[in-house]
């Protein structure tokens, strides 16, 4: 530090005081260079607009009185290091001052200049390492605060002594809510559980998954992973533990675990269907005319299979974006004939109509998707029409598009779901457990909509039946 470029703000209202302390830096090295104010809003002002290394700040000026000159001096100039100056007999208020932030202080009249100096360079000293600590300080503070994992410390005897942002979000408390929380509100286990539990996190075993709690009770699946803050002092020995929120990726596994059993169910079906049909062709005494209809059943159950299979294929594939489409100018009245002589044998209760208009223009899409949708929503209305009825396919050409229907006379679907029965692997309260499915087939009939860049939609009186509607665009 060049102490000879130090310019120095004196703020003192006593006159004779400032000269002295002046004249005492008159000689050379010219070390400081004083300004005086006489008042602290002149002394205020003055830092305002220059800059100083220091303040040498007097506790009795016209302005202010006493220790609150401190605060204000810091609060208008955070950065300056101030050297207080007291008199004989206010000592006890010089180390006052210290505590309200001064870096020092020096007793006028008592003083020379070596005396000052020192105090005025130890204040720019300490200053400096205050406002580095205090940087350093609000650095790890920030880091702390806009992590994406909760943080939470505990005490040896398992109390919260710090909690994150984060964490108080994941549990949806106020921060300062959270470190008042007994650790049986913050997790889901009983009395042993948390000593056990507290015991592993003291000992940073390894992560580990636990239920936590949420304000409003709900549960929150976190991974946990801890380890001991080192401390010089016994009773400081805490635990930091790391919270990551996985919640979603539980639900997500439990969803993998239903859809595997639920899969797994809905393939075993038609297949016991099959096994047994075929078994029975074979033994002695089946006429023929038994024989035939063993096979039919046969079949069917392998085209319920098959259907399956095809609508998980195209799940996946949509999953992991290789759904490519053989586009082609195709005859919707073509397909839909297809689709009614393969789904007519399995719905005997049912009447299936086509109403596709004569001359309805050709669209361009993909001949196998077309029947993918086709076959789902057809299948749907005849499930979903427990007690028979007429299952219409119908089209209609508009502008640059043909809307391609398919009307019911069943159960219906009651408004408030329509919203989401596109979703995947829904299946709502009206597919009770006789109805049979794995709530895909919407789903994937919305995906190839889409990928053919029409869309999908439902409506629907409940009781009386439902009207699916795609559209596909019209071949060029
Ligand atoms: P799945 O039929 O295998 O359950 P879908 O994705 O085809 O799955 O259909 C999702 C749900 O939408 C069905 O479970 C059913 O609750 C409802 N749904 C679909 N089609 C109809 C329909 N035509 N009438 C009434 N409800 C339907």
């Amino acid at each position: 530090m060049s102490a000879q470029s130090l310019k120095i703000l004196l703020v003192e209202d006593n006159a004779g005081d400032a000269r002295l302390l002046r004249e005492m830096f008159r000689e050379p090295p010219r070390d400081f260079s004083f300004t005086v104010a006489g008042t602290l809003s002149d002394g205020l002002r003055l830092m305002g607009t220059e800059e100083f290394a220091a303040v040498l700040l007097d506790l009795h000026l016209p302005d202010s009185q006493g220790l609150r000159t401190v605060p204000h001096v810091q609060a208008t100039n955070p950065g300056i290091p101030i050297v207080v100056l007291t008199s004989v007999d206010d000592e006890a208020m010089a180390a006052k001052a210290l505590e309200k932030g001064a870096q020092d202080y020096l007793v006028k009249g008592q003083v020379e200049r070596g005396e000052v100096r020192r105090a005025i360079l130890h204040a720019i000293q300490r200053k400096r390492m205050e406002v580095a600590l205090k940087n350093s300080e609000e650095r790890y503070r920030r880091i702390v605060e806009t992590a994406t994992e909760g943080i939470w410390i505990f005490d040896a005897k398992g109390h919260t002594t710090f909690v994150n942002r984060r964490l108080a979000e994941m549990l949806d408390y106020a921060p300062n809510e959270v470190t008042t929380l007994p650790l049986g509100s913050m997790v889901m286990c009983v009395n042993e559980e948390q000593a056990t539990l507290l015991r592993d996190l003291r000992a940073g075993v390894r992560p580990f998954e636990c239920r936590m709690k949420r304000k409003d009770g709900a549960e929150l699946w976190a991974l946990l992973s801890s380890t001991p803050i080192p401390t010089t002092t016994d009773d400081r020995d805490e635990t930091l533990v790391l919270v990551t929120d996985i919640t979603d990726i539980k639900k997500a596994e439990l969803l993998k675990d239903e859809f595997i059993g639920m899969v797994s169910h809905e393939l075993k079906t038609p297949l016991t269907v099959i096994m047994g049909s075929l078994y029975t062709s074979n033994f002695a005494g089946v006429s023929e005319q038994e024989r035939r209809e063993l096979v039919d059943e046969a079949t069917r159950g392998g085209e319920a299979l098959v259907s399956i299979i095809d609508n998980l294929l195209e799940l996946s594939r949509s999953q992991a974006n290789r759904l490519t489409l053989q586009i082609a100018a195709l005859d919707v009245g073509d397909v839909a004939k297809g689709v009614v002589r393969r789904v007519q044998p399995r719905a005997q209760m049912h009447t299936l109509v086509l109403s596709i208009p004569a001359g309805l223009p050709h669209v361009a899409a993909d001949k196998v998707r077309v029947e993918r949708i086709l076959d789902n929503l057809v299948d749907n209305a005849v499930k979903y029409s427990p007690e028979g009825g007429r299952v219409t396919i119908f089209a209609q050409a508009e502008t640059d598009h043909v809307t391609v229907g398919v009307r019911d006379e069943g159960i219906g679907i009651a408004t408030e779901d329509i919203p989401r029965l596109f979703a995947r692997f829904l299946r709502l309260e009206n597919a009770t457990g006789s109805i049979k499915g794995i709530g895909l087939g919407l789903n994937v009939c919305r995906i190839l909509a889409e990928a053919h860049g029409g869309r999908i939609w439902v409506e629907s009186n409940p009781g009386q039946g439902s009207t699916f509607f795609f559209t596909l665009p019209v071949a060029k």
